[in-house]
């Protein structure tokens, strides 16, 4: 399998380079080259199985050799090795939990499963690896999990002090070891600023400083395997399939359409966003204005320009009249979502977080004027990471699930960096 760029100015790229380089040197994203449909026996055969059998049946067809059997199995095995349960509310309506992981975030499936990749394509004699990674909150938890104790590699997070929450800091600053958490003296802007910067300066190369943000098609790739499960999950094929993700950056959504490519039988995704919706104005106009972000109750979707846009367009030629058959878009308030989120729990004593509650809000939407459809939402945080925002419309203390709150007790190890490269270099080249 090889991975083109959506710039198509680059040379194919090897999972390996694809992987390493994160960006293709045209500033491209990589896709793999072919999505060719599973075979039908194949996917029949995938009906009621475990995740891991899933993923790896889905991984063999799509990577086409990129690695030995057995050890593409073992990468698949060690990085999603938590349950990714389908959960029905009605017999119609389901949810698909993919908050299960080490964080208590989806993100932890990109980040594992990009880790071990890595840490297998990393030749035993190489140098260190340093991942530096700006995080606003749940991705720097997510990536420092991933990596934490991998041999040969280091984490740096770089952080804004003061500005993310304090049980999402504690995810990754209480780790230690090969991981280093930089609380910078700045906003998030800074920090993205401070990594591009430490990328392209010559003095640092050494540090062979890699990228593990969401533009890494190591993080997409396991990401189309949910899909496949969710639909394996549900007691029977039905007539009709609508799949609602609760979309910032657009990864999630864009593994999605690569599943639908791969042969998964969905008739509709929706794009569902919080007030930050260029995607669906882009869908509703045909017009794409990316612009600043603006802040709302499902922080980790305030993105006024999505990263993995370049992908979803690239996946339909740039015609957005093709995107509009597989993509409905809609957008919501934060009092349409702390509605929702109460109604959930009232109608069906579901706990939603307030991502998962507008990925609910866009099912209820699109399944209104389909009499026949069976909907999945994707649930993308545990509702307790978002206590402040869940507790007060439930009525009800939430209790932390153990391996968030076990963080809480340990000590944090943090550094002071300023807002400048300079600064950040010392750091580098110091720890
Ligand atoms: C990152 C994140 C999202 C958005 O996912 P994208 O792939 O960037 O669209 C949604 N919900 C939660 C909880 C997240 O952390």
């Amino acid at each position: 399998m090889r991975f083109i760029s959506t710039s198509g100015r680059s040379p194919p790229a090897d999972l390996r380079e694809a992987l390493f380089r994160g960006l293709a040197p045209d500033g491209g994203l990589y896709l793999p080259e072919a999505l060719r449909p599973l075979p039908g026996k194949l996917l029949s055969g995938l009906r009621g199985a475990p995740f891991p059998g899933t993923a790896f049946t889905v991984a063999t067809h799509l990577l086409e050799g990129a690695l030995p059997a057995p050890e593409l199995e073992r990468v698949v095995g060690e990085a999603l090795d938590f349950p990714i349960p389908l959960v029905s509310l009605t017999d119609r309506v389901y949810v698909l939990e993919l908050f299960h992981g080490p964080t208590c975030a989806f993100k932890d499936v990109g980040a594992r499963f990009m880790a071990r990749l890595i840490a297998r394509y990393r030749a035993r004699d190489d140098p260190p690896l340093t991942m530096l990674v700006a995080t606003s909150g749940d991705t720097g938890g997510a990536v420092a999990h991933a990596f934490f104790d991998l041999p040969g590699t280091r984490v740096v997070v770089l952080y804004p002090e003061g500005k993310v929450s304090p049980l999402q800091e504690r995810q990754f600053t209480t780790l230690g070891g090969n991981v280093t958490a930089l609380a910078v003296a700045g906003t998030f802007d800074d920090c993205q600023r401070l990594v591009k910067q430490a990328f392209a300066d010559p003095d640092l190369r050494h540090l062979r400083l890699t990228s593990a943000n969401s533009i890494n098609i190591g993080r997409l790739l396991p990401q189309i395997f949910y899909y496949f499960h969710a639909w394996a999950q549900l007691p029977e094929t039905p007539p009709e399939l609508i799949l609602s993700v609760p979309s910032g950056n657009l990864g999630n959504l864009t593994a999605g359409l690569m599943a639908k490519r791969l042969g998964l039988p969905v008739t509709k995704f929706v794009a569902a966003t919080n007030l930050n919706d260029v995607v669906p104005e882009y869908l509703a106009t045909g017009i794409f204005t990316p612009r600043a972000s603006v802040a709302t109750l499902s922080t980790a979707m305030d993105v006024g320009n999505p990263s993995n846009f370049p992908r979803m367009l690239s996946l339909y030629g740039g015609d957005v009249d093709r995107m509009r058959e597989d993509v409905d878009g809609h957008a919501y308030t934060d009092d349409q979502t702390r509605a929702m989120l109460a109604r959930a729990y009232a109608d069906w004593g579901y706990l939603l977080d307030p991502h998962s509650t507008v990925a609910c809000l866009g099912l209820a939407q699109a399944m209104s004027d389909r009499a026949h459809a069976t909907g999945v939402f994707l649930a993308t945080a545990h509702p307790a990471k978002f206590a402040e925002v869940v507790e007060p419309r439930i009525g009800r203390k939430l209790e932390l699930p153990a391996r968030l709150a076990a963080c809480l007790g340990w000590e944090p190890h943090v550094a002071r960096v300023g807002n400048t490269l300079e600064e950040l270099k010392a750091l580098l080249r110091w720890s």
